[in-house]
């Protein structure tokens, strides 16, 4: 069942490790077949040697396992709320990547300072709320889906890929699950730039609205020039 997307998701999980971003079992990917509405997604807290792409899990909508010999990540209820919300995201991604992860700590969302950042997002990475009491009593993991598709109401998650979930770590999503990590990797090269851009000029403005527009412009959406065989 799903061969090719537990290939990518085991794929994506491994690549996590390779990049920098992930230490011990602390993160997680998941891909979505929207046709037959099934995630497959890391198991909980296997190590990431040996990791094979018969390990992973596929889960319905419901989050309940219907293939895999482990119990899915603890965050999938997560996942699921992302996929749930945004038809368009085929992958999703989680880590505690450092620098990310002291934005997300500061309870920063992370200005546009230059054009790496205007690549990745059309103006700053957003932070969602932090979760209230009563939040992380009850479905907690659901809930940090819940304030991230709030933080997302009036903002299209294609042009902000990646979110800073308040005192925890980021998440990242794209069309797929290999698109998901990269926009991973990107962010937390954004947010290590940041920090440092910071340190050097603490008064440092975003960039220019010109500037943005040029080059997120240039990468995505409809007229999108950058790269090979568009248009
Ligand atoms: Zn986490």
């Amino acid at each position: 069942m799903l061969e090719a997307l537990k290939r990518d998701v085991c794929d994506a999980n491994l690549e996590l490790v390779r990049q920098g971003l992930v230490l011990m079992t602390w993160g997680n990917a998941s891909a979505i077949d929207r046709e037959q509405a099934l995630v497959v997604i890391k198991p909980s807290g296997v190590p990431y040697e040996g990791m094979r792409p018969e390990h992973m899990v596929v889960v319905n909508m419901d989050g309940e396992a219907v293939e895999g010999e482990y119990a899915p990540s603890v965050d999938t209820p997560t996942h699921l709320v992302l996929y749930r919300a945004w038809p368009r995201i085929g992958g999703v991604v989680h880590t505690h990547s450092h620098y990310a992860t002291c934005w997300a700590q500061a309870c920063r969302p992370i200005p546009c300072f230059g054009t790496t950042h205007a690549d990745l997002a059309y103006g700053e990475i957003p932070l969602a709320d932090p979760l209230t009491e009563a939040e992380v009593a009850l479905d907690y993991e659901r809930n940090i889906g819940e304030v991230i598709v709030r933080r997302y109401q009036d903002v299209d998650p294609m042009q902000a890929p990646c979110v800073l979930a308040a005192r925890h770590a980021p998440f990242a999503w794209g069309a797929t699950v290999a698109k998901a990590v990269e926009n991973a990797v990107a962010l937390e090269e954004v947010a290590r730039m940041a920090f440092d851009t910071l340190a050097l000029a603490p008064a440092q403005a975003s960039i220019d609205g010109y500037l943005l527009d040029k080059h997120f412009l240039r990468k995505h959406g409809a007229n999108a020039y950058y790269g090979q065989g568009r248009g």
